[in-house]
Protein backbone atom coordinates (compact mmCIF):
# COMPACT_ATOMS: atom_id res chain seq x y z
CA UNK A 1 0.00 0.00 0.00
CA UNK A 2 1.30 3.90 -0.39
CA UNK A 3 2.20 5.78 2.37
CA UNK A 4 2.85 6.92 4.71
CA UNK A 5 -0.55 8.03 5.49
CA UNK A 6 -2.23 9.83 8.07
CA UNK A 7 -4.24 7.79 10.71
CA UNK A 8 -6.82 8.73 13.02
CA UNK A 9 -8.52 6.35 15.32
CA UNK A 10 -11.75 6.78 17.40
CA UNK A 11 -12.44 4.63 20.22
CA UNK A 12 -15.88 5.02 21.43
CA UNK A 13 -16.24 3.65 25.00
CA UNK A 14 -19.41 1.06 25.84
CA UNK A 15 -20.60 1.20 22.47
CA UNK A 16 -22.40 -2.29 21.62
CA UNK A 17 -21.83 -3.34 17.74
CA UNK A 18 -25.86 -3.69 17.46
CA UNK A 19 -26.61 -0.30 18.25
CA UNK A 20 -25.15 1.86 15.34
CA UNK A 21 -26.94 1.89 11.98
CA UNK A 22 -24.11 0.67 9.89
CA UNK A 23 -24.74 -2.72 11.46
CA UNK A 24 -27.63 -3.00 11.55
CA UNK A 25 -29.48 -0.93 14.25
CA UNK A 26 -33.09 0.66 13.67
CA UNK A 27 -32.57 3.78 15.38
CA UNK A 28 -30.57 6.91 13.63
CA UNK A 29 -27.56 6.66 16.06
CA UNK A 30 -24.95 6.71 13.61
CA UNK A 31 -26.35 8.99 10.41
CA UNK A 32 -22.47 10.39 9.32
CA UNK A 33 -20.77 7.21 10.14
CA UNK A 34 -23.41 4.93 8.88
CA UNK A 35 -22.18 7.39 5.48
CA UNK A 36 -18.71 6.32 5.45
CA UNK A 37 -19.86 2.86 5.35
CA UNK A 38 -20.20 3.50 1.49
CA UNK A 39 -16.49 4.10 1.40
CA UNK A 40 -14.79 1.70 4.26
CA UNK A 41 -14.70 -1.87 5.18
CA UNK A 42 -17.11 -2.54 8.13
CA UNK A 43 -16.89 -5.68 10.06
CA UNK A 44 -19.80 -7.66 11.77
CA UNK A 45 -17.98 -9.66 14.06
CA UNK A 46 -15.02 -7.26 15.62
CA UNK A 47 -14.08 -9.12 18.77
CA UNK A 48 -12.54 -7.63 21.87
CA UNK A 49 -9.57 -9.09 22.94
CA UNK A 50 -10.45 -8.66 26.54
CA UNK A 51 -12.83 -6.43 28.33
CA UNK A 52 -13.40 -3.62 29.79
CA UNK A 53 -11.33 -0.76 29.04
CA UNK A 54 -7.78 -2.14 30.61
CA UNK A 55 -8.30 -5.28 29.25
CA UNK A 56 -9.42 -4.06 25.48
CA UNK A 57 -6.60 -1.63 25.04
CA UNK A 58 -3.07 -3.40 24.75
CA UNK A 59 -4.81 -5.15 22.38
CA UNK A 60 -5.70 -1.92 20.25
CA UNK A 61 -2.65 -0.23 20.45
CA UNK A 62 -0.29 -2.56 20.71
CA UNK A 63 -1.57 -5.94 19.79
CA UNK A 64 -0.77 -7.81 22.81
CA UNK A 65 -4.01 -9.91 24.65
CA UNK A 66 -4.19 -8.39 27.72
CA UNK A 67 -2.93 -11.04 30.43
CA UNK A 68 0.59 -11.93 28.08
CA UNK A 69 2.83 -10.27 30.87
CA UNK A 70 0.75 -12.12 33.50
CA UNK A 71 -2.46 -11.42 35.23
CA UNK A 72 -1.07 -8.89 37.67
CA UNK A 73 0.41 -6.53 34.66
CA UNK A 74 -2.22 -3.87 33.65
CA UNK A 75 -2.01 -1.39 30.48
CA UNK A 76 1.13 -0.84 28.41
CA UNK A 77 4.43 -1.73 29.75
CA UNK A 78 6.96 0.79 29.80
CA UNK A 79 8.75 0.51 26.09
CA UNK A 80 5.97 -1.47 24.58
CA UNK A 81 5.64 -0.65 20.98
CA UNK A 82 2.84 0.96 20.14
CA UNK A 83 0.83 2.63 16.95
CA UNK A 84 1.71 5.49 18.77
CA UNK A 85 5.37 4.65 19.12
CA UNK A 86 5.68 3.25 15.75
CA UNK A 87 4.65 6.35 14.36
CA UNK A 88 6.26 8.67 16.08
CA UNK A 89 9.64 7.24 15.26
CA UNK A 90 8.31 7.37 11.49
CA UNK A 91 8.06 10.92 11.97
CA UNK A 92 4.33 11.31 12.35
CA UNK A 93 3.45 14.33 14.71
CA UNK A 94 0.92 12.33 17.59
CA UNK A 95 -1.68 13.49 19.89
CA UNK A 96 -4.11 11.73 21.87
CA UNK A 97 -7.33 13.30 23.29
CA UNK A 98 -9.22 10.76 25.51
CA UNK A 99 -12.67 12.21 27.88
CA UNK A 100 -11.58 11.30 30.94
CA UNK A 101 -11.05 7.44 31.48
CA UNK A 102 -8.84 6.42 34.27
CA UNK A 103 -7.85 3.57 32.89
CA UNK A 104 -6.20 5.60 29.52
CA UNK A 105 -4.17 7.55 31.60
CA UNK A 106 0.13 7.74 32.52
CA UNK A 107 -0.13 5.84 35.06
CA UNK A 108 -1.08 2.94 32.54
CA UNK A 109 1.34 3.79 30.15
CA UNK A 110 -0.88 5.20 27.60
CA UNK A 111 0.77 8.46 26.99
CA UNK A 112 3.44 6.55 25.35
CA UNK A 113 4.70 7.87 21.68
CA UNK A 114 2.28 11.25 21.99
CA UNK A 115 3.09 14.48 21.27
CA UNK A 116 0.20 15.46 22.49
CA UNK A 117 -1.20 13.67 25.35
CA UNK A 118 -4.66 14.87 27.63
CA UNK A 119 -6.29 12.51 29.34
CA UNK A 120 -8.74 15.11 31.03
CA UNK A 121 -8.26 13.32 34.34
CA UNK A 122 -8.25 16.58 37.30
CA UNK A 123 -8.29 15.37 40.86
CA UNK A 124 -12.75 15.51 40.95
CA UNK A 125 -13.12 13.52 38.03
CA UNK A 126 -10.43 11.06 39.51
CA UNK A 127 -12.17 10.96 43.03
CA UNK A 128 -15.37 9.94 41.80
CA UNK A 129 -14.45 7.10 39.75
CA UNK A 130 -11.48 5.26 41.12
CA UNK A 131 -12.85 2.44 43.48
CA UNK A 132 -11.71 2.41 47.07
CA UNK A 133 -10.64 5.87 47.29
CA UNK A 134 -12.45 6.26 50.68
CA UNK A 135 -15.46 8.71 49.55
CA UNK A 136 -18.77 7.75 50.96
CA UNK A 137 -16.52 5.83 54.02
CA UNK A 138 -16.38 9.41 56.83
CA UNK A 139 -19.15 11.03 58.81
CA UNK A 140 -20.92 9.75 61.41
CA UNK A 141 -24.66 9.70 59.70
CA UNK A 142 -22.85 7.29 57.14
CA UNK A 143 -21.99 5.26 59.89
CA UNK A 144 -25.04 5.35 61.51
CA UNK A 145 -27.11 4.47 58.00
CA UNK A 146 -24.80 1.53 57.26
CA UNK A 147 -25.16 -0.23 60.31
CA UNK A 148 -28.64 0.47 60.53
CA UNK A 149 -28.72 -0.98 57.20
CA UNK A 150 -27.00 -4.01 58.11
CA UNK A 151 -29.50 -4.82 60.77
CA UNK A 152 -32.49 -4.55 58.49
CA UNK A 153 -30.96 -6.43 56.17
CA UNK A 154 -30.59 -9.53 58.43
CA UNK A 155 -34.38 -9.18 58.68
CA UNK A 156 -34.82 -10.72 55.35
CA UNK A 157 -38.12 -8.72 53.62
CA UNK A 158 -37.26 -5.64 56.01
CA UNK A 159 -34.00 -4.96 54.15
CA UNK A 160 -36.01 -4.61 50.65
CA UNK A 161 -38.08 -2.16 52.34
CA UNK A 162 -35.03 -0.29 54.21
CA UNK A 163 -33.55 -0.17 50.36
CA UNK A 164 -36.40 1.45 48.86
CA UNK A 165 -37.44 4.18 51.53
CA UNK A 166 -33.67 4.73 51.32
CA UNK A 167 -33.35 5.17 47.97
CA UNK A 168 -36.60 7.06 47.64
CA UNK A 169 -34.91 9.82 50.59
CA UNK A 170 -31.83 10.28 48.60
CA UNK A 171 -33.59 11.13 45.56
CA UNK A 172 -35.78 13.57 47.19
CA UNK A 173 -32.59 15.16 49.13
CA UNK A 174 -30.82 15.76 45.98
CA UNK A 175 -34.03 17.01 44.14
CA UNK A 176 -33.11 20.14 44.51
CA UNK A 177 -31.59 22.32 43.02
CA UNK A 178 -32.73 21.09 39.52
CA UNK A 179 -29.52 20.16 37.67
CA UNK A 180 -28.98 20.40 33.92
CA UNK A 181 -27.62 17.48 31.94
CA UNK A 182 -24.54 19.32 31.51
CA UNK A 183 -23.75 19.74 35.34
CA UNK A 184 -24.46 15.89 35.91
CA UNK A 185 -22.12 14.75 33.20
CA UNK A 186 -19.17 13.26 34.56
CA UNK A 187 -17.10 13.07 31.23
CA UNK A 188 -16.16 15.76 28.70
CA UNK A 189 -18.78 14.88 26.20
CA UNK A 190 -17.11 14.65 22.54
CA UNK A 191 -17.62 18.22 21.07
CA UNK A 192 -14.81 19.48 23.78
CA UNK A 193 -12.57 16.28 22.53
CA UNK A 194 -13.30 17.42 19.08
CA UNK A 195 -12.41 21.03 19.69
CA UNK A 196 -9.70 20.00 21.01
CA UNK A 197 -8.74 17.57 18.17
CA UNK A 198 -9.56 20.40 15.82
CA UNK A 199 -7.61 22.64 17.46
CA UNK A 200 -4.31 20.49 17.50
CA UNK A 201 -4.80 19.37 13.69
CA UNK A 202 -4.85 23.41 12.50
CA UNK A 203 -0.87 23.38 13.96
CA UNK A 204 0.01 20.43 11.95
CA UNK A 205 2.30 21.03 9.23
CA UNK A 206 3.14 19.10 6.25
CA UNK A 207 4.05 15.63 8.56
CA UNK A 208 1.78 13.00 8.31
CA UNK A 209 -0.57 12.47 11.73
CA UNK A 210 -2.05 10.02 14.41
CA UNK A 211 -4.79 11.41 15.85
CA UNK A 212 -6.77 9.10 18.80
CA UNK A 213 -10.23 10.32 20.09
CA UNK A 214 -11.40 7.99 23.20
CA UNK A 215 -14.75 9.46 23.72
CA UNK A 216 -17.05 8.62 26.57
CA UNK A 217 -20.32 9.62 25.98
CA UNK A 218 -22.25 6.40 26.08
CA UNK A 219 -20.59 5.36 29.21
CA UNK A 220 -22.79 5.64 32.49
CA UNK A 221 -23.76 7.63 33.80
CA UNK A 222 -25.89 7.96 30.50
CA UNK A 223 -26.70 12.24 30.55
CA UNK A 224 -26.30 13.13 26.66
CA UNK A 225 -26.59 16.53 26.01
CA UNK A 226 -30.29 17.34 25.26
CA UNK A 227 -29.67 18.11 21.49
CA UNK A 228 -29.31 14.58 20.75
CA UNK A 229 -31.82 13.74 22.58
CA UNK A 230 -34.12 15.61 20.01
CA UNK A 231 -32.09 14.29 16.80
CA UNK A 232 -33.16 10.28 18.05
CA UNK A 233 -36.75 11.77 18.42
CA UNK A 234 -36.81 10.52 22.14
CA UNK A 235 -39.79 12.17 24.00
CA UNK A 236 -38.92 14.67 26.66
CA UNK A 237 -36.67 13.60 29.57
CA UNK A 238 -35.80 16.06 31.82
CA UNK A 239 -32.59 16.41 33.63
CA UNK A 240 -34.25 15.59 36.64
CA UNK A 241 -35.36 12.14 35.00
CA UNK A 242 -32.51 11.26 33.70
CA UNK A 243 -30.54 11.65 37.03
CA UNK A 244 -33.37 9.32 38.83
CA UNK A 245 -33.12 7.15 36.03
CA UNK A 246 -28.96 7.40 36.63
CA UNK A 247 -29.46 6.77 40.48
CA UNK A 248 -32.34 3.74 39.63
CA UNK A 249 -30.36 1.72 37.18
CA UNK A 250 -27.13 1.73 39.37
CA UNK A 251 -29.11 -0.02 42.24
CA UNK A 252 -27.35 -3.16 44.07
CA UNK A 253 -30.48 -4.43 45.67
CA UNK A 254 -33.47 -4.96 43.22
CA UNK A 255 -33.61 -7.85 40.44
CA UNK A 256 -33.53 -7.67 36.83
CA UNK A 257 -37.80 -7.27 36.88
CA UNK A 258 -37.79 -3.90 38.59
CA UNK A 259 -35.09 -2.42 36.15
CA UNK A 260 -36.95 -4.33 32.84
CA UNK A 261 -39.34 -1.02 33.83
CA UNK A 262 -36.73 1.62 33.27
CA UNK A 263 -34.82 0.04 30.62
CA UNK A 264 -36.21 1.60 27.38
CA UNK A 265 -35.69 5.05 29.03
CA UNK A 266 -32.26 4.22 30.01
CA UNK A 267 -31.27 2.69 26.40
CA UNK A 268 -32.95 5.86 24.99
CA UNK A 269 -30.17 8.05 26.70
CA UNK A 270 -27.64 5.87 25.91
CA UNK A 271 -28.16 5.59 22.30
CA UNK A 272 -28.29 9.50 22.83
CA UNK A 273 -24.87 9.37 23.79
CA UNK A 274 -24.05 7.77 20.42
CA UNK A 275 -25.94 10.16 18.51
CA UNK A 276 -23.76 12.80 19.72
CA UNK A 277 -20.49 11.46 18.82
CA UNK A 278 -21.77 10.89 15.42
CA UNK A 279 -22.39 14.29 15.48
CA UNK A 280 -19.25 15.52 16.80
CA UNK A 281 -17.23 12.64 14.30
CA UNK A 282 -19.31 14.54 11.70
CA UNK A 283 -17.53 17.55 12.21
CA UNK A 284 -14.14 16.43 13.04
CA UNK A 285 -13.97 14.63 9.45
CA UNK A 286 -15.81 18.45 7.54
CA UNK A 287 -12.50 19.65 9.25
CA UNK A 288 -9.89 16.85 7.86
CA UNK A 289 -11.32 17.55 4.50
CA UNK A 290 -11.80 21.33 4.45
CA UNK A 291 -7.65 21.24 5.58
CA UNK A 292 -7.30 18.47 2.76
CA UNK A 293 -6.23 16.26 5.15
CA UNK A 294 -9.16 13.73 4.93
CA UNK A 295 -8.24 12.02 1.45
CA UNK A 296 -4.51 10.70 2.61
CA UNK A 297 -6.12 9.50 5.98
CA UNK A 298 -6.93 6.17 6.81
CA UNK A 299 -9.72 6.59 9.44
CA UNK A 300 -11.10 4.06 12.34
CA UNK A 301 -13.67 3.63 13.99
CA UNK A 302 -14.53 1.47 16.73
CA UNK A 303 -15.12 0.60 20.53
CA UNK A 304 -13.34 -0.91 23.51
CA UNK A 305 -16.25 -3.29 24.50
CA UNK A 306 -19.93 -2.86 24.62
CA UNK A 307 -22.55 -2.48 27.65
CA UNK A 308 -25.44 -4.66 28.89
CA UNK A 309 -28.89 -3.66 29.04
CA UNK A 310 -29.87 -6.74 31.12
CA UNK A 311 -29.13 -9.17 28.40
CA UNK A 312 -28.10 -12.04 30.49
CA UNK A 313 -29.77 -10.12 33.66
CA UNK A 314 -26.87 -7.16 34.49
CA UNK A 315 -25.93 -3.52 33.82
CA UNK A 316 -23.00 -2.10 32.66
CA UNK A 317 -19.78 -3.92 31.59
CA UNK A 318 -18.84 -5.94 34.57
CA UNK A 319 -15.41 -7.37 34.26
CA UNK A 320 -15.16 -10.91 34.20
CA UNK A 321 -18.08 -11.16 31.54
CA UNK A 322 -17.73 -12.12 27.67
CA UNK A 323 -21.23 -12.52 26.21
CA UNK A 324 -21.67 -10.70 22.69
CA UNK A 325 -22.97 -7.32 23.97
CA UNK A 326 -20.16 -7.02 25.92
CA UNK A 327 -17.45 -8.20 23.41
CA UNK A 328 -18.37 -7.70 19.72
CA UNK A 329 -17.85 -4.03 18.70
CA UNK A 330 -18.44 -1.77 15.49
CA UNK A 331 -15.40 -1.22 13.30
CA UNK A 332 -15.28 0.79 10.53
CA UNK A 333 -12.51 1.04 8.73
CA UNK A 334 -11.63 3.76 5.85
CA UNK A 335 -8.71 3.28 3.87
CA UNK A 336 -8.27 5.15 0.73
CA UNK A 337 -7.15 2.17 -1.13
CA UNK A 338 -9.51 -0.42 0.26
CA UNK A 339 -12.62 -0.58 -1.00
CA UNK A 340 -15.21 -3.46 0.06
CA UNK A 341 -19.08 -4.35 -0.87
CA UNK A 342 -21.28 -5.81 2.34
CA UNK A 343 -19.77 -6.30 5.45
CA UNK A 344 -17.01 -8.90 6.89
CA UNK A 345 -18.82 -11.22 8.39
CA UNK A 346 -15.75 -13.35 9.41
CA UNK A 347 -14.69 -13.03 13.28
CA UNK A 348 -11.84 -10.27 13.37
CA UNK A 349 -10.00 -10.26 16.69
CA UNK A 350 -9.08 -6.33 17.66
CA UNK A 351 -5.33 -7.72 18.00
CA UNK A 352 -5.10 -7.88 14.60
CA UNK A 353 -6.31 -4.11 14.49
CA UNK A 354 -2.71 -2.18 15.03
CA UNK A 355 -0.65 -4.13 12.57
CA UNK A 356 -3.92 -3.56 9.96
CA UNK A 357 -3.38 0.23 10.80
CA UNK A 358 0.06 0.33 10.50
CA UNK A 359 0.69 -1.37 7.31
CA UNK A 360 -2.12 0.84 5.32
CA UNK A 361 -0.26 3.54 7.22
CA UNK A 362 2.40 2.68 5.15
CA UNK A 363 4.48 2.04 8.72
CA UNK A 364 6.43 -0.79 9.74
CA UNK A 365 4.73 -3.24 11.93
CA UNK A 366 6.55 -4.41 14.83
CA UNK A 367 7.41 -7.95 15.35
CA UNK A 368 6.30 -7.81 18.98
CA UNK A 369 2.94 -7.60 17.95
CA UNK A 370 0.81 -10.83 18.43
CA UNK A 371 -1.64 -9.76 15.27
CA UNK A 372 -0.83 -9.59 11.99
CA UNK A 373 -2.36 -7.09 9.20
CA UNK A 374 -5.49 -8.23 7.66
CA UNK A 375 -4.73 -5.65 4.71
CA UNK A 376 -3.87 -8.44 1.63
CA UNK A 377 -7.28 -10.23 2.72
CA UNK A 378 -9.30 -6.99 2.66
CA UNK A 379 -7.42 -6.06 -0.33
CA UNK A 380 -8.70 -9.51 -1.77
CA UNK A 381 -11.80 -9.33 -0.22
CA UNK A 382 -10.73 -13.28 0.93
CA UNK A 383 -12.90 -14.80 3.53
CA UNK A 384 -11.57 -16.64 6.81
CA UNK A 385 -12.88 -18.40 10.02
CA UNK A 386 -10.08 -17.84 12.73
CA UNK A 387 -11.21 -17.72 16.36
CA UNK A 388 -10.68 -15.11 17.90
CA UNK A 389 -9.70 -14.76 21.92
CA UNK A 390 -11.06 -13.14 24.52
CA UNK A 391 -9.75 -12.97 28.09
CA UNK A 392 -10.11 -11.65 31.25
CA UNK A 393 -9.95 -12.26 35.14
CA UNK A 394 -12.70 -12.52 37.23
CA UNK A 395 -13.73 -10.38 40.45
CA UNK A 396 -11.36 -7.32 39.04
CA UNK A 397 -12.88 -5.31 41.68
CA UNK A 398 -10.29 -2.67 41.75
CA UNK A 399 -7.59 -2.31 39.32
CA UNK A 400 -5.55 0.19 41.27
CA UNK A 401 -4.54 -2.63 43.66
CA UNK A 402 -1.97 -5.56 42.48
CA UNK A 403 -4.33 -8.06 44.74
CA UNK A 404 -7.46 -7.03 42.90
CA UNK A 405 -6.50 -8.34 39.44
CA UNK A 406 -5.28 -11.71 40.32
CA UNK A 407 -8.69 -14.01 40.05
CA UNK A 408 -8.69 -16.70 37.58
CA UNK A 409 -9.00 -16.07 34.11
CA UNK A 410 -12.33 -16.84 31.77
CA UNK A 411 -11.15 -16.61 28.16
CA UNK A 412 -13.69 -16.87 25.55
CA UNK A 413 -13.04 -18.74 22.13
CA UNK A 414 -15.01 -16.63 19.25
CA UNK A 415 -15.47 -18.65 15.83
CA UNK A 416 -18.15 -17.51 13.10
CA UNK A 417 -20.41 -20.10 14.23
CA UNK A 418 -19.60 -21.64 17.88
CA UNK A 419 -18.12 -20.15 20.82
CA UNK A 420 -16.52 -21.75 23.91
CA UNK A 421 -16.40 -19.58 27.18
CA UNK A 422 -14.03 -21.78 29.74
CA UNK A 423 -14.40 -20.07 33.47
CA UNK A 424 -11.25 -21.11 35.25
CA UNK A 425 -12.62 -20.37 38.43
CA UNK A 426 -15.88 -22.11 38.38
CA UNK A 427 -13.96 -24.63 36.07
CA UNK A 428 -16.54 -24.76 33.95
CA UNK A 429 -16.60 -24.98 29.95
CA UNK A 430 -19.87 -24.03 27.75
CA UNK A 431 -20.29 -24.09 24.10
CA UNK A 432 -23.03 -21.67 22.08
CA UNK A 433 -24.10 -22.17 18.84
CA UNK A 434 -24.24 -18.77 17.44
CA UNK A 435 -26.53 -19.49 14.83
CA UNK A 436 -29.23 -21.30 16.57
CA UNK A 437 -28.82 -19.35 19.71
CA UNK A 438 -27.36 -15.74 19.21
CA UNK A 439 -28.05 -14.54 23.05
CA UNK A 440 -26.12 -17.53 24.33
CA UNK A 441 -28.80 -18.71 26.62
CA UNK A 442 -28.58 -22.28 25.87
CA UNK A 443 -25.23 -23.95 26.58
CA UNK A 444 -25.01 -27.08 23.94
CA UNK A 445 -25.06 -30.27 25.94
CA UNK A 446 -21.72 -32.09 26.80
CA UNK A 447 -22.27 -35.17 24.11
CA UNK A 448 -23.10 -32.65 21.17
CA UNK A 449 -20.63 -31.13 18.57
CA UNK A 450 -17.73 -33.15 20.24
CA UNK A 451 -15.31 -32.33 17.18
CA UNK A 452 -16.73 -28.84 17.82
CA UNK A 453 -15.75 -28.55 21.43
CA UNK A 454 -12.71 -30.81 21.11
CA UNK A 455 -11.52 -28.12 18.25
CA UNK A 456 -12.64 -24.89 20.58
CA UNK A 457 -10.85 -26.63 23.03
CA UNK A 458 -7.35 -27.18 21.33
CA UNK A 459 -7.54 -23.38 20.38
CA UNK A 460 -7.52 -22.36 23.91
CA UNK A 461 -4.96 -24.71 24.75
CA UNK A 462 -2.96 -23.17 22.16
CA UNK A 463 -3.87 -19.83 23.65
CA UNK A 464 -2.64 -20.84 26.98
CA UNK A 465 0.37 -22.37 25.84
CA UNK A 466 1.31 -18.92 23.58
CA UNK A 467 1.07 -17.08 27.19
CA UNK A 468 3.17 -18.98 28.32
CA UNK A 469 6.16 -18.09 26.29
CA UNK A 470 8.86 -15.49 27.34
CA UNK A 471 8.84 -13.72 24.29
CA UNK A 472 7.11 -11.03 27.15
CA UNK A 473 9.15 -11.89 30.12
CA UNK A 474 11.62 -8.30 29.58
CA UNK A 475 8.71 -6.30 28.76
CA UNK A 476 6.60 -7.95 32.32
CA UNK A 477 9.81 -6.83 34.34
CA UNK A 478 9.59 -3.62 33.08
CA UNK A 479 6.13 -3.33 33.94
CA UNK A 480 6.97 -4.44 37.24
CA UNK A 481 9.56 -2.45 38.13
CA UNK A 482 7.15 0.49 37.02
CA UNK A 483 4.55 -0.53 39.77
CA UNK A 484 7.32 -0.88 42.53
CA UNK A 485 8.28 3.15 41.32
CA UNK A 486 4.55 3.95 41.90
CA UNK A 487 4.60 2.05 45.21
CA UNK A 488 7.37 4.10 46.57
CA UNK A 489 6.52 7.21 45.23
CA UNK A 490 2.85 6.69 47.02
CA UNK A 491 4.76 5.67 50.11
CA UNK A 492 6.92 8.62 50.09
CA UNK A 493 4.02 10.96 48.88
CA UNK A 494 2.12 9.58 52.35
CA UNK A 495 4.78 10.31 54.56
CA UNK A 496 5.58 13.65 53.39
CA UNK A 497 1.87 14.23 54.05
CA UNK A 498 2.00 12.80 57.04
CA UNK A 499 4.89 15.12 58.43
CA UNK A 500 3.37 18.34 56.88
CA UNK A 501 -0.15 17.31 58.96
CA UNK A 502 1.67 16.20 62.62
CA UNK A 503 3.95 19.37 62.13
ZN1 LIG B 1 -14.30 1.08 28.41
Amino acid sequence: MPGPRSLVLITVDCLRADHVGFLGYDRPTTPFVDALAAESVVFSNAIVAGAPTYYSFPAILASRHPLALGRDVVGLAPGEPTIATVLKESGYATAAFLAGNPYLSRRFGYQAGFDAFRDFLDAEIESLVVPGNGAGSGGLLTRLNRSLAEACHKLGLVGSLYDELYFQYCQRVAASPAPSFDRLRRYPAADVIVDHACNWLAGVAEAPFFLWLHLMDPHSPYYPPQDALRWMGTPEISAGRARYLNSYWNRGDLGANRFRRQREEVVALYDAGIRWVDAQVARLVETLRHSRLWDNCVFAFTSDHGEEFLDHGGRYHPPSRVAEELVRVPLLLRMPSVSQTGPVQAPFSMIHLAPTLLEAAGAPVPSSFSGRSYGARLHSAEDWDEAAIVECITDCANLFRADGRLGRRIVAVREKRYKLVFDFGLHREQVFDLARDPGEFHPLPADEERPVRRRLLERLRQHLADSRGDGGSERRLRALLKEIRLESATAAACESELVRTQG
